[in-house]
């Protein structure tokens, strides 16, 4: 390795998610001397929550249309993922001994289904790429004379720095969003963070709180701004959350920010065309009541009865037409995005006209930034890893090209 010609340059990278590993691990490769800084007492915290529910590395959907998932900042993060695609991360994951399968939604997921045995076996490789690192290590700024700083009051000054610090949700899991504070200081450009993949705040009564949050809503139909997503959903004790509501979630934030309030469209039976459920529910019994009905003729489950109720008051229209009517079109006011901290990702971050094609930070020479606290998002599906493993490739590629031209 020493007649490599980065052998004696030392680089620091900080934040020890999947981001900041990714970089550290493609510099070690160069035969650069890295050492990794992290905040916590022990790496990849949110790579691991991630692991919990299955950890979805990445999605099969050909690249064009995958691409695409990442909205208005497409066009900035494709050279990336164009040069460690999808399949360069299915191939990386099974150079660590983890074999993938692909779902039926083309989400793309570890045989084990959990985050830890891949780190394991991805930190097992870093250690013997000779990469350290520190834990319990929180980069605090720079010193005057462009020293890296950490509390405790060590400061170091490395080649280059790659920062992949993440967004600003799950603090308890090391992604504060702190560093915005000293980027600003310095005149890197941002977009505020807010939140992404997010639940929303809607005005419950007393009484369906009470009785529904933590209830699943399944097959519902949500709509809003001509896009519809069938899928899963929870109510909460504030509102409303879970993957339909996610996939929906940048257009609702940002209807939401323009607008004060913005209106989400349920189908209750999306199976069942208005017609038959007129049909279904022209037939009365006896002394039934609203919720019988609506059970029987409508086949409606409770927590949709108690939707239903929520947007028309206690008692729905009670002719066949328009009962069907309001079950096929129902709707919801969302007042506000549930808080940042329980978001699944943030959008906003450092702005791509901001840093260089290797991520350099114009306003910082010499620090590169990788992950989630650039300013990108996309819906869950794989899109989020896939990106964080990306940039993390691209800006060790970045500092190695500024340490060749030295
Ligand atoms: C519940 C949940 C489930 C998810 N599931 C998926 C999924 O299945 N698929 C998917 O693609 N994405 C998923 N994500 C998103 C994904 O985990 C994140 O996008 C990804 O972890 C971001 O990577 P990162 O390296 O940019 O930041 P992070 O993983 O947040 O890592 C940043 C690191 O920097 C450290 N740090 C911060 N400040 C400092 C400092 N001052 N000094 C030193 N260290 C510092 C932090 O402690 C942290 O370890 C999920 C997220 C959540 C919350």
């Amino acid at each position: 390795m020493s007649d490599l010609p980065h052998a004696r340059s030392h680089v620091a990278v900080i934040g020890a998610g999947p981001a900041g590993l990714m970089a550290a691990e493609t510099l070690a490769r160069a035969g650069v001397s890295v050492t990794v800084y992290e905040a916590m007492a022990s790496v990849g915290r949110k790579f691991l929550m991630a692991g919990r529910g299955g950890l979805n590395l990445t999605h099969a959907e050909p690249l064009v249309s995958f691409l695409d998932r990442y909205g208005a900042a497409r066009d900035d993060l494709a050279p990336h993922i164009q040069a460690f695609s999808p399949s360069a991360l299915i191939a990386w994951a099974h150079g660590l001994g983890q074999e993938t399968f692909t779902g039926s939604s083309g989400r793309v997921f570890p045989v084990a289904m959990k985050a830890s045995p891949l780190l394991r076996a991805w930190l097992a490789r870093l250690a013997a790429l000779g990469v350290r690192i520190e834990t319990r290590r929180r980069w605090t700024g720079w010193d005057e004379g462009g020293g890296l700083t950490f509390q405790g009051g060590a400061t170091i000054t490395p080649h280059a720095t790659i920062l992949a610090l993440g967004g600003g949700s799950w603090a308890k899991l090391g992604a504060t969003g702190a560093w915005t504070t000293l980027l600003a200081a310095r005149g890197v450009e941002l977009s505020p963070l807010q939140p992404s993949n997010c639940g929303f705040l809607v005005s419950w009564s007393d009484v369906f709180r009470d009785r529904f949050a933590g209830t699943p809503l399944k097959a519902v139909r949500f709509s809003h701004a001509n896009v519809d997503i069938q899928g899963e959903a929870v109510i909460t004790r504030d509102g409303i959350e879970g993957g339909a509501i996610y996939a929906l979630s940048a257009a609702l934030r940002d209807a939401i920010r323009r607008d004060g309030e913005t209106t989400l469209h349920l189908d209750l039976r999306p199976d069942v065309t208005e017609t038959r459920l007129r049909e279904r529910l022209a037939v009365l019994r006896d002394g039934e009541t609203m919720s019988n009905r609506l059970r029987r003729g409508g086949g409606l489950s409770p927590v949709c009865i108690g939707l239903l109720r929520e947007a028309h008051g206690v008692s729905p229209p009670s002719e066949a037409g328009a009962l069907a009517a309001a079950i096929k079109r129902t709707s919801l006011t969302l007042r506000a995005t549930a808080p940042i901290d329980r978001a699944i990702s943030t959008a906003g971050g450092v702005r791509f006209d901001a840093v260089d094609e290797g991520l350099q930070l114009h306003a910082i020479p010499g620090v590169h930034v990788a992950g989630e606290m650039l300013d990108w998002e996309a819906p869950t599906g794989g899109y989020l890893l896939q990106a964080c493993f990306a940039t993390g490739v691209a800006a060790a590629h970045g500092v190695l090209a500024n340490l060749a031209r030295r």
